[in-house]
């Protein structure tokens, strides 16, 4: 809206040339975590721990969400996470993620609608890596979150460097 960013197919968005000065952050209230986000890396919430530790190796991420059918999210997972585990001494072929992972409804959640700037609030405020991008889904008296996707400080940097580089 500010017509400092625009977006081409394929490119992603550049700079328009205004002026530099008018990059502020209201730039990054304008476009939205659906533009911004990763593909979510995820295990079902009976997987062991061993296997989100080799999820975590093959995907090559640092946070790791848990769900149960239909990608209902459950939980979440960081390296620290696993980290403690594997110091625990027990059998990680054995011990299930859904023990040592952080659960709903303390898991802090974005949605593709959201701002990149408040998504990017919500991991410093919470000090946390990764947010789980969902869409509600209501079920009754109940809303469940279907994982669409995962949005984290890489994504923050990718969408800064583009910004600057073009
Ligand atoms: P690390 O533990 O590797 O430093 P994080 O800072 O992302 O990684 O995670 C800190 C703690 O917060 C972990 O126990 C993790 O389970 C939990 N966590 C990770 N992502 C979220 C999230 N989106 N909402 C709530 N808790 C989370």
């Amino acid at each position: 809206m500010s017509n400092l960013i625009g977006a081409k197919p394929k490119v992603g968005y550049y700079f328009t040339g205004q002026e530099l000065q008018k990059l502020n952050m209201m730039t990054f209230d304008t476009i939205l975590v659906a533009n911004t986000h990763s593909l979510p890396i995820v295990v079902k919430e009976h997987s062991s721990v061993y296997d989100a530790i080799v999820t975590l190796f093959i995907e090559d991420v640092g946070t790791i969400f848990v769900v149960s059918e239909g990608n209902i999210l459950e939980g979440a997972i960081s390296r620290k996470d696993l980290l403690k585990a594997a110091m625990g001494g027990k059998n990680n072929n054995e011990l299930p993620v859904n023990i040592i992972m952080t659960r709903m409804p303390n898991i802090i959640l974005t949605t593709p609608e959201e701002s990149v700037l408040s998504a990017a609030q919500k991991l410093l405020s919470h000090q946390v890596d990764a947010l789980p991008v969902v869409n509600a889904i209501k079920e009754g008296e109940k809303t469940k979150y279907k994982v669409v996707g995962r949005f984290t400080k890489t994504n923050i940097t990718r969408l800064f460097v583009q910004l600057a580089e073009n």
